[in-house]
């Protein structure tokens, strides 16, 4: 099933990202794909605050993976913009990440798409410049 969503303003994209961090169960995986400076990371925020995370959440391209563990459940935020292949991730443990007990966001979830598993929710965020700046069309994939 597919549900799209209209943002005009990144705090719309914070917003929806709440609401699905506030649903989100044990063992998710959410992928978060679309363009450099699209709001996958403004989502990803919003996602974290709805988990009841309190720390700041900003992009971890250079770590590749930040772990949060101070909300209701634990969140993996991937952004494996930088991985080569499906061994870095190896290297990096995600397994444990996927099929544990907390919730994964990945930023850019493309670049490892043969690790992703069928079940994950795939979130998929687009401009549209004669829209306006500011609007994104965010498309929410569940199986
Ligand atoms: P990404 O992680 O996809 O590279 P970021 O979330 O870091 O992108 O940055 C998105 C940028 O776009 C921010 O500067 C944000 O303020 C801006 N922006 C403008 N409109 C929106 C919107 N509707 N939703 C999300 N971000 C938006
Ligand atoms: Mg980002």
């Amino acid at each position: 099933m597919t549900k799209i969503w209209e943002t005009a303003s990144p705090r719309e994209t914070w917003q929806l990202g709440y609401e699905m961090g506030q649903r989100a169960s044990a063992g998710q995986i959410y992928c978060l794909d679309g363009d450099l400076g699209v709001g996958k990371t403004v989502f990803a925020q919003g996602f974290a605050a709805g988990l009841g995370i309190a720390e700041p959440v900003n992009s971890p391209t250079f770590t590749i993976l930040q772990q949060y563990m101070d909300g209701r459940l634990p969140l993996y935020h991937f952004d494996v913009y930088r991985i080569g292949d499906a061994e870095e991730m190896e290297e990096i443990g995600y397994e444990d990440c996927f099929y544990g007990e907390g919730v994964c966001l990945i930023e850019w979830s493309r670049q490892v798409a043969g690790i992703l598993p069928e079940t994950a929710v795939r979130v998929w965020i687009e401009k549209d410049m004669e829209k306006g700046f500011d609007y994104r069309r965010i498309s929410v994939e569940t199986e």
